[in-house]
């Protein structure tokens, strides 16, 4: 947990562009950017994997789907969308382990992933 670049993010130690931010939900830029609006939805809590959502999570996991639709009204995008997607392990590719979804949006995109 130490060495989590997300909670880095969290506690202000490694500078990210913060786009929304309340008690319990962070969503920032990504760094490669994979889509011309591309941010991280974030629980600030460290919750590595949806295997260890707990039930009091759910709360949580709650409001941060929730911070991606007011995001998403902020941006202009109630029209024409956006896509919430999170990678869980290897084989979707999770390669940090601090459960985050990615918010997509800006071109259309195609379905399905790679
Ligand atoms: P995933 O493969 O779902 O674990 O995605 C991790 C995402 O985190 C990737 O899209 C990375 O570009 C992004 N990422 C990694 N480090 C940072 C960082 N310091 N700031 C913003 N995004 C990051
Ligand atoms: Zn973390």
């Amino acid at each position: 947990m130490q060495e989590c670049i997300f909670c880095k993010i969290v506690k202000k130690e490694i500078p990210a562009e913060i786009i929304y931010e309340d008690d319990n939900v962070l969503a920032f830029k990504d760094i490669q950017p994979a889509a011309p609006i591309h941010l991280l939805f974030i629980p600030k809590k460290h919750i590595p994997t949806f295997f260890d959502l707990q039930p009091e999570d759910d709360k949580i996991m709650g409001e941060v789907q929730r911070a991606a639709a007011v995001v998403a009204g902020d941006l202009g995008l109630a029209e024409r969308g956006f896509r919430l997607v999170a990678n869980c392990m290897k084989d979707a590719g999770q390669l940090v382990f601090h459960l985050h979804y990615h918010f997509l949006a800006g071109r259309e995109l195609q379905w399905p992933p790679g």
